[in-house]
């Protein structure tokens, strides 16, 4: 869930300064994780503000005088963004069909040509299963792994 510069908007179920728990200790806040809860990493998802769980009891939760929910702006943007993000990464999986076609059943890695920006993406295909990982090195533009 850490946000990078090529995201928009906030996802609907998270306090808009969280951050993954598992990369950093505090959030975009400043707030730390297991200060907040205690000082203990026992239970933090199930108490802990960040979280936004419709049908919970109001102050159910531990109080973070930084939290705030993400506007219903805030998570329209987010949710466009997904679905334009998703829509690139099937437009480049159709261009880079016949890559797929020609390396089926080995493991192979390369870089090629974009499809959709003719910047360096990153292909790599495995023996066993035919799972692709695709990342372009233009920053916003496509990232993905089966
Ligand atoms: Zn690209």
């Amino acid at each position: 869930m850490a946000k990078t510069a090529s995201d928009s908007g906030f996802a609907p179920d998270w306090c808009v300064h969280f951050r993954s728990m598992a990369r950093h200790q505090t959030c975009e806040s400043g707030i730390d994780y297991t200060v907040l809860n205690g000082g203990s990493e026992y239970r933090r998802m199930y108490q802990l503000p960040c979280f936004i769980r419709p049908g919970e009891k109001p102050g159910q939760r531990l109080h973070c005088e930084h939290f705030r929910a993400p506007t219903d702006e805030e998570v329209a943007l987010y949710k466009q963004s997904a679905e334009d993000r998703e829509s690139l990464v099937k437009s480049v999986k159709a261009g880079i069909a016949p890559w797929r076609v020609q390396h089926q059943g080995r493991s192979h890695a390369e870089i090629v040509v974009c499809p959709a920006c003719k910047g360096r993406l990153h292909l790599s295909i495995a023996a066993h299963n035919g799972h692709m990982k695709g990342r372009c090195e233009t920053g916003g533009c496509v990232n993905w792994a089966e």
